[in-house]
């Protein structure tokens, strides 16, 4: 079983900047996304700018450039691959953390691959950047799962987190929530 000083959960901006000052501080750090690396920024809605000015998104003392004064998701998306790359950070992506069990000092993370595979890693500590956008409370109907991207339920998808508004039109639906 390979052995890390840590283990970040999360592919995240959280989670990555998390591993890049653990490899800065000379700590051999993994990090493990259920899907791939800023997976809550990937569904953003295509055409999103951040609301954050590029320099409080900035990770790694690396700075993000962009072409308007706030990022775009595309820009993100692309700043957050290059400083993965950039300081060599060790990836399990499209695994999924289905339980960490141990101590401080002596961790086993188990994960499972979109095939089912399952896999331990050890670790001294863990750090859990799961963020919550990426944790949609679900609605448990019937058919939630259903449709075209059937990865993602329906309910995330109505919200304009994931896709476009043209995935709604035309078809039933029921708007839940309080005006
Ligand atoms: C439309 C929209 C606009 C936003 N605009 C801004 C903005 O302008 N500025 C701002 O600061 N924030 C903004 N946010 C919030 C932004 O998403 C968060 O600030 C940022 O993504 C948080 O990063 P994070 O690493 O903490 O979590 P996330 O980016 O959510 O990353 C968590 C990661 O954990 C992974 N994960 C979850 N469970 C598991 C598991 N069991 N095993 C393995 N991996 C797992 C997920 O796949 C995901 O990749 C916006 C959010 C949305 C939806």
């Amino acid at each position: 079983m390979e052995t890390y000083d840590i283990i970040c959960i999360g592919a995240g901006p959280t989670g990555l900047a998390t591993a890049i000052e653990a490899k800065r501080a000379g700590m051999r750090p993994l990090v493990i996304d259920k899907a791939c690396l800023c997976n809550s920024i990937y569904h953003y809605p295509v055409n999103m700018v951040f609301f954050t000015t590029p320099e409080l998104l900035e990770i790694g003392d690396l700075p993000l450039v962009c072409a308007a004064e706030k990022p775009t998701r595309g820009e993100a998306l692309k700043y957050y691959r290059r400083a993965a790359e950039h300081y060599g950070l060790e990836l399990r992506l499209y695994e999924r953390v289905m339980r960490v069990e141990g101590q401080n000092g002596d961790f086993t993370v188990t994960t499972k691959t979109e095939k089912g595979i399952e896999a331990k890693y050890r670790a001294k500590k863990i750090a859990v950047a799961t963020g919550y956008y990426d944790l949609p409370n679900l609605l448990g109907v019937p058919g939630e799962f259903c449709g075209g991207n059937g990865a993602r339920p329906l309910s995330e998808r109505c919200t304009g987190y994931t896709g476009a508004p043209q995935q709604g039109l035309g078809r039933e639906r029921q708007v839940l929530g309080t005006p």
